[in-house]
């Protein structure tokens, strides 16, 4: 399927709807996920237009693992975290819902069950809360 230039990714690369930014560089970006599943789930993201894994050059694949080593370990400091989950899933039969390739940073912990996935949006000062704590690791 071609691209969708107008998925929800493509328009907050394009800051035409907002985010909580956490890091960005030429290659990647990396902000909240709005409906988080456990508190600090964070978004990876290439800046190249890709829908899945299979449509990503090898060198954006790259880039987005190293953002995503970058952030999950500001994640894992900000959270004290015990345990962090990283995931990636490819077309609908997967579960994708945003049609822009993007890597879950999501923390976890034992016993607890995380939030459904892509249901409950979060309030957006807690959000903005979170970010700051996992900002403040990142800039370390
Ligand atoms: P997936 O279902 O694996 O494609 O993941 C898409 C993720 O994007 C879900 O976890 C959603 O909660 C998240 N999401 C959807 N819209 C936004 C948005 N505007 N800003 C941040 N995260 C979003």
């Amino acid at each position: 399927m071609a691209y969708d230039p107008q998925n929800v990714f493509a328009r907050i690369l394009r800051n035409e709807l907002p985010s909580e930014r956490l890091y960005e560089d030429a290659e990647t970006v990396a902000f909240m996920d709005i409906m988080p599943q456990a508190e600090g789930h964070s978004l990876v993201i290439p800046r190249e237009a890709a829908e899945t894994l299979f449509d990503l050059s090898p060198q954006s694949a790259a880039a987005c693992i190293r953002t995503t080593q970058r952030v999950a370990h500001a994640v894992r400091r900000a959270f004290d975290l015990p345990g962090l989950l990283i995931a990636q899933v490819n077309g609908a039969a997967a579960g994708q819902t945003v049609p822009h390739v993007h890597f879950h940073i999501i923390p976890r912990r034992p016993g607890q069950a995380l939030i459904m996935h892509a249901a409950v949006k979060a309030d957006p000062a807690q959000l903005r809360a979170h970010a700051e704590r996992i900002r403040h690791f990142l800039v370390k």
